[in-house]
């Protein structure tokens, strides 16, 4: 099962985070029948929710990275609970590898943006936004936290995929630095940094998130939170009822006027959700109810 951790170095130096996200990056791949770019590019963005998600105490965060490049928009929303979801406009598009590598960077593409929202339930949500450095997704996002947030922070996200393009390890960390960090500290840390082998040979070699912290920190860490993570999506009938409200009455006619089902299929888990025409004229009669009490109000 996927989870991540939260905690800190016990010099109160820096704030650590750390997943791990095989299964919920091979569900997504299910769901969503991606290629291995997209696979890997869709599974760092969620892994990036994950990690983002484990601040929250309530409510969701909201990944969106638009980079102009042939696999289209990417989403990833994470809750305080673990819940994680995400797409990928264009889920068929594969370049070949190169020397191994899949090619996420040109497949996001870096004409665009990563914005960040965090909606923690109040009136307004947080957003932030920056233009995307390399449409590594890892580097963007650190580049994001560092410039927009201003918190200094290092992330590393990997996805590996297998010869039959089924998720063989994936996961990430974020680090970042506090005020009270020494420069001897960050450099320290720095140096470990650039010499560490990339995530995903990490996650392969067997180490788990926790052990993952103490190969970049030793054993001076501190783990607070450890937390599952699944991948479950928030749409549900009642949602798309809504939606089909929204839509007014002109539209709910020219479905019923079709006069077979109408079939909705929810973009981020593939939910499919079917409505006859009977029951959408009992939503027309909604629309009709509540544009009368509008009306009345
Ligand atoms: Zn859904």
């Amino acid at each position: 099962m996927s989870y991540a951790v939260r905690g800190m170095t016990k010099d109160g130096a820096f704030r650590i985070f750390a997943a791990e996200t095989r299964d919920l990056v091979e569900e997504a791949r299910m769901r969503h029948r991606t290629t291995p770019t997209a696979t890997a590019a869709l599974g760092r963005a969620l892994t990036a929710a994950a990690l983002l998600g484990l601040d929250l105490k309530t409510g969701r965060v909201m990944i969106q990275i638009n980079g102009g490049g042939p696999l289209g928009e990417i989403l990833a929303e994470a809750d305080a609970e673990g819940n994680v979801r995400g797409l990928v406009q264009r889920p068929h598009i594969h370049l070949t590898p190169q020397k191994g590598k899949l090619l996420v960077g040109q497949a996001v593409g870096k004409d665009g943006y990563i914005s960040v929202t965090r909606d923690l339930g109040l009136k307004e949500p947080y957003q932030g936004s920056v233009k995307l450095i390399s449409g590594e997704i890892a580097e963007d996002l650190s580049y994001y936290l560092t410039v927009s947030e201003q918190i200094p922070s290092a992330v590393a996200l990997g996805v590996f995929v297998d010869t039959d393009n089924s998720v063989k390890a994936a996961g990430g960390f974020l680090i970042q630095t506090m005020p009270q960090a020494t420069e001897e500290a960050i450099s320290h840390t720095e140096k470990i940094l650039r010499e560490l082998p990339p995530v995903t040979t990490l996650l392969r070699e067997g180490l788990i998130p926790e052990e993952i912290l103490k190969r970049i920190f030793g054993e001076e860490i501190e783990i607070f939170e450890k937390r599952p993570l699944f991948y479950r999506c928030r749409c549900s009938r009642e949602r798309v009822e809504r939606a089909l409200v929204a839509l007014g009455p002109e539209e709910v006619k020219h479905l019923i006027d079709r006069k077979e089902p109408v079939k909705i299929t929810c973009d981020f888990c593939g939910e499919e959700y079917s409505f006859s025409p009977a029951e959408l004229e009992k939503i027309l009669a909604q629309i009709e109810v509540k544009s009368r009490r509008e009306l009345d109000a």
